[in-house]
């Protein structure tokens, strides 16, 4: 039977137009998974993490991991400022549902808990952990096996909370399971104080970084971070380094994050945390679409209730003020759950 363009026509339109509108094949080509591979594996490949793993540890002997560059011989047994010793000291690990939800997705975020810390704010959360180092100690192999139970547990990445002072560990164990079938990326989950230098070690190693900015102003960081004045300006070099990386947050086809940098802002009361001029650093630094979480979830804690100016919650004003200054400022890739908390309130307060 002879086709006419005539049928033709009449075909597409009972197609929906398909035949003539539509710019893709009707029978799209298979589309081939690729395969997502960790920054460490790749590096790996090349020949360089055990040199990294060297590096890193070598840096013990005379402790310079963070910018309080205590000079410790932890080699030696020697406690600097954060009183860490030379093998980990982990609190817990498992998959943790309360993380971003690009982080936590459907299984859990992979999270192991650090004891011990080079911050020590006066407002924290963990306290038992951080400042009074509660926890057991590991050697590498163990760490090693626990990133790979929680990968095996199906969480969608290694949350290393509090990692600064175990680099050289987690390097170390990172490149045993690597061994061992290791796949899941690595989530560097810091205060944001460190330093440029150690950055670098960790460059091709870690995927997604997971920073905080807690405050704009020097006498806000020493004054609640342990004497930390240089912590708004490290931070901020730090982050910018952290971008130069891995750059913006890159999510896979479910949602869930692969690469990139995520910082988290906690807001405070008074606007210690100078909410302000935070965005408008992020605005004018890294691009506009730049994850960030501002956080609503303050709470007293610790020795917090000595500060009468933080001895509070953050008010809903407080909170709403922040998240103004966010979308005036023209940022684009906030925090899914804190957007839904501003609108909630905003509803509230419209009714
Ligand atoms: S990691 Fe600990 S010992 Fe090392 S420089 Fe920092 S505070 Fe000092």
């Amino acid at each position: 039977m002879r086709f006419t363009r005539r049928d033709f026509i009449k075909n597409s339109f009972l197609l929906g137009g398909s035949f003539l509108l539509s710019p893709v094949p009707i029978y799209p080509a298979e589309k081939k998974e690729i395969k997502w591979i960790p920054a460490y594996e790749t590096l790996d490949r090349e020949g360089k993490l055990a040199q990294r793993v060297k590096q890193a540890y070598a840096l013990f002997e005379n402790c310079q991991l963070c910018p309080r560059k205590c000079g410790a011989n932890r080699q030696k047994g020697e406690r600097g400022f954060c009183r860490a010793p030379i093998k980990p000291v982990i609190f817990s690990y498992h998959p943790h549902f309360g993380e971003e939800m690009s982080l936590a997705g459907g299984k859990g975020s992979g999270t192991i808990f650090f004891s011990n810390c080079n911050l020590r704010c006066i407002f924290c959360q963990n306290w038992p952990i951080s400042h009074e180092g509660r926890g057991k100690e590991i050697q590498d192999e163990d760490l090693a096996d626990r990133m790979l139970h929680l990968q095996k547990m199906g969480c969608h990445n290694v949350n290393l909370v509090t990692p600064t002072h175990v680099m050289p560990n987690i390097l170390n164990a990172t490149r045993m399971a690597l061994r061992k079938g290791l796949q899941i990326p690595l989530v560097y989950n810091t205060s944001g104080y460190e330093r440029l230098e150690i950055l670098k070690i960790l460059d091709g190693i870690v995927d997604i970084y997971l920073p905080d900015m807690k405050y704009m102003d020097a006498d806000k960081a020493a004054k609640y971070s342990a004497g930390a004045s240089d912590y708004p300006e490290v931070t901020k070099k730090a982050i910018i380094e952290m971008h130069r990386q891995v750059g913006v947050l890159k999510l896979d086809q479910q949602g869930i994050a692969i690469r990139g940098v995520m910082i988290r802002h906690l807001v405070m009361p008074n606007r210690v945390a100078g909410t302000e001029k935070f965005i408008k650093w992020v605005v004018e630094t890294l691009p506009k679409s730049t994850y960030v979480n501002i956080m609503a979830q303050y709470r007293v804690e610790y020795k917090a209730y000595d500060y009468p100016e933080i001895a509070r919650g953050v008010t809903a004003q407080e909170f709403l003020e922040a998240m103004d200054s966010a979308e005036k400022y023209g940022l684009t890739n906030l925090d899914p759950q804190s957007v839904a908390l501003r609108n909630f309130y905003h509803h509230r307060r419209s009714n």
